[in-house]
């Protein structure tokens, strides 16, 4: 492998630098770091300030600071600790109790009183007064005062036993390494067009904040030179999703033109008319399918807004082109619910869709694998055993994947390589409910082509939302009794405080049994983690028939459940989940034409930002909004699940915090892929590490 020579910095090893032994390098290669590039990358997580004295009547709880007075008292005291307690004051207003549990007579003896000490430490508000445990400290004289620090003081993140000096000495050395030894590799011009500083400038500002530079400038996540940063990462991880998305272009795929006869004749036999967003999404996509390449696109739309007919129009077109396509749902029950559906719509056009789940075996299995393979099944609709090795299809023309946000991203990959070869892959179309707030999707679904739809079909009454504390539970119980005494059906999900599962389900069958008694005559179903696939799908199913009135679950039953009769809903501890997830239950009802509640039964006294949750929930149902709301209250992991956020773990950026920098990074991005195909792999390598740019993806 060459290296361009100045990419030194970014292949040698830490081993290079002056003290780093075996061990060091050991506990070094523990963060992540290997080269002397990545000890570049390993950034302060704060600063200290020791530029200055801080009176010490103007300190507060919570700072760091420097402070010079002179010793007023001191002495032992024996409290529930013995310790050293000495009072410092500096003129002004107040003392500063300086408190050591820890400490030889000799350090007792020269703590006395009249003696001057300079120390930094971190203010507290003690029982009587301000006060620093454990300050570092020297002793200073008033004649000629000690020189404060030139500059903020970093502090790296570290692991035991690797002392902040440590990481002075080796920055130190890495920083005078480097000007001739990291290379640039944003294109010329891009930064200064941006108002970012070149890479050196950045790295030194940060490593080493000039004199000048106040504290509070470089706390804020908008510092340019931390900015500068994260916008190089950000690309990265642009230019890798883009490069797969460009790869996956130039594999061929059958054109899929279709002449329109099926699609024509579904159309006119739905027993209602497409919404225009569905149409506006049919149209992307019945465009993408027609072209010689695979169509990789995201369609995300709300729970209800109706994606299934926009599928079955795209797996029509792949069928009247003589290929055939493939539905694919997360769980048996999904998929059969797909199935039914499909087979509603399409048997009367001469179209009978093939069902492979788990549950089929023996010459059940057998004959739906020869449909597929010959070719006579046109569309076929399951779970992921549709991807048995297995399972061969004749002509596969598209692959449709129902529901599967909660899969990451190499999933994604490697279920796509499954259906290419010899460079030829079906076209893709991946369909979610979770509402992605647009800058999560350009980060994560870089490699797709996105549709939504925004609008959901006519008649549907929004469901009511209220929120009451778990005193006015009977009153709950009553409504319930109510909603079933007039036909309808009902869930009550129950979540728990502790994250264990064990209890989940436990706290769902003491709630089952509870209600079952408090509700005679209704019949009450239950389904929960430990409840086998199968049976639970048979108590969905059930449930779904109209023969269980009430069905008591865990979060379970987030995923893709149709059941229009069901007009009522109650989550216990609501405050416990995220407000996406709190969506996708809430979506559960409100799904027919009657109205629709929701009742959130939490534990009083709500948090504050809890209350500001359940108040946004209960004022809007749009899932975007939504979203965007939890990405900026809890963070990308609980919009996305967390199988994701690994995936998407970047050392600088957050996607959240620097969503607005992702268009001109996305623009990077393209631009370094076009004109500057030479940064590709040093920016892969630099910032994603050796795995993704050998390993593929
Ligand atoms: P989701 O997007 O959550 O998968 P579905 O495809 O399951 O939604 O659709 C939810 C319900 O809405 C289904 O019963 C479906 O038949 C119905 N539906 C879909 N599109 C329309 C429409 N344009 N007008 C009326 N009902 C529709
Ligand atoms: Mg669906």
């Amino acid at each position: 492998m060459e290296l361009l020579p100045e990419q030194a910095l970014d292949q040698m090893p830490v081993t290079g630098l002056r003290g780093v032994g075996p061990r060091l390098a050991e506990r070094l290669s523990r963060l992540g770091i290997e080269s002397v590039g990545d000890l570049l990358f390993h950034l302060p997580l704060r600063y200290q300030d020791r530029t200055r004295l801080v009176q010490i009547a103007a300190l507060r709880a919570g700072d760091e600071a420097l402070v010079e007075g002179e010793i007023a008292d001191a002495r032992i005291g024996f409290g529930r600790r013995r310790s050293l307690r000495v009072w410092l004051t500096d003129g002004g207003a107040g003392g500063l109790l300086l408190r050591f549990f820890h400490f030889s007579n000799a350090q007792a003896a020269a703590l006395r009183p009249g003696v001057r000490l300079r120390c930094f430490g971190e203010v507290r508000q003690g029982p009587e007064a301000l006060e620093m445990v454990h300050p570092q400290y020297r002793s200073a004289t008033a004649a000629e005062p000690g020189s404060t620090e030139e500059a903020l003081t970093p502090i790296y993140p570290t692991t035991e036993g690797l002392q902040q000096s440590t990481w002075l000495a080796l920055t130190d050395q890495a920083l005078a390494r480097l000007s001739a030894g990291l290379p640039e590799l944003l294109p010329p011009g891009l930064c200064d067009g941006l108002g970012l500083p070149p890479l050196t400038e950045a790295l030194s500002t940060l490593h080493r904040p000039p004199p000048d530079l106040p504290a509070e400038r470089l706390r804020e996540r908008d510092h340019p030179a931390r900015r500068r940063l994260a916008f190089e990462e950000l690309t990265a991880h642009q230019v890798s999703l883009r490069r797969l998305r460009r790869r996956q272009q130039q594999a061929q795929a059958p054109r899929l033109a279709g002449d329109g006869r099926l699609r024509a004749r579904f159309l006119r036999d739905l027993p209602f008319a497409l919404t225009a967003a569905q149409r506006r999404v049919a149209e992307e996509i019945a465009e993408d399918l027609g072209r010689p390449h695979p169509m990789l696109r995201l369609l995300q739309g709300d729970v209800g807004s109706g994606k299934t007919v926009v599928a079955a129009l795209a797996a029509l077109q792949a069928v009247e082109a003589g290929q055939q396509a493939a539905i694919m749902a997360p769980t048996e029950l999904l998929s059969e619910q797909h199935w039914r559906n499909l087979h509603r719509w399409l048997a009367p056009l001469g179209l009978d869709p093939v069902w492979l789940a788990g549950r089929h075996k023996g010459r059940e299995r057998a004959e739906v694998i020869e449909a597929i393979a010959g070719g006579t099944a046109g569309l076929a609709v399951g779970t992921h055993a549709l991807f048995q090795d297995d399972v061969e299809f004749a002509e596969l023309g598209l692959v449709i994947i129902d529901e599967q946000h909660r899969f990451g991203v190499h999933q994604r990959l490697r279920l796509r390589e499954k259906g290419a070869r010899d460079g030829r892959a079906p076209h893709q179309l991946i369909m979610t409910a979770t509402p992605i707030p647009r800058s999560l999707a350009m980060t994560i679904y870089a490699d797709l082509d996105l549709s939504v739809i925004d609008e959901l079909p006519p008649g549907r009454t929004p469901v009511t939302t209220v929120a009451l504390p778990d005193g006015r539970r009977e009153e709950v119980i009553d409504r319930v009794r109510q909603a079933c005494a007039q036909g309808r059906q009902a869930y009550w999900v129950c979540t728990l405080i502790e994250d264990s599962e064990a209890l989940q389900c436990q706290a769902a069958e003491e709630t089952e049994r509870l209600l079952s008694a408090a509700l005679p005559g209704l019949r009450v179903g239950l389904v929960h983690g430990r409840i086998k696939g199968a049976e639970r799908e048979t108590v969905m199913a059930e449930f779904a028939a109209g023969r269980v009135d009430l069905l008591v679950a865990t979060t379970v039953i987030e995923v893709g459940v149709d059941v229009p009769n069901a007009s009522l809903m109650i989550v216990e501890n609501p405050e416990r989940l995220g407000l996406a997830q709190l969506h996708q239950l809430r979506g559960r009802v409100g799904r027919g034409a009657v109205d629709s509640h929701c009742v959130l039964l939490y534990r009083a006294p709500l948090s504050r930002t809890a209350r500001e949750r359940i108040d946004l929930l209960r004022r809007t149902s749009n899932g975007f909004e939504i979203a965007e709301a939890d990405l900026r209250m809890r963070g990308p992991g609980e919009v996305l699940g967390t199988r994701q956020t690994g995936e998407l773990a970047m050392r600088i950026a957050d996607p959240a915090a620097d969503a607005a920098m992702l268009p001109a990074a996305r623009h990077a991005a393209e631009r370094i892929l076009d004109e500057h195909p030479e940064l590709v792999r040093p920016l892969i390598l630099r910032w994603l590490g050796p795995k993704a740019e050998y390993g593929g993806v």
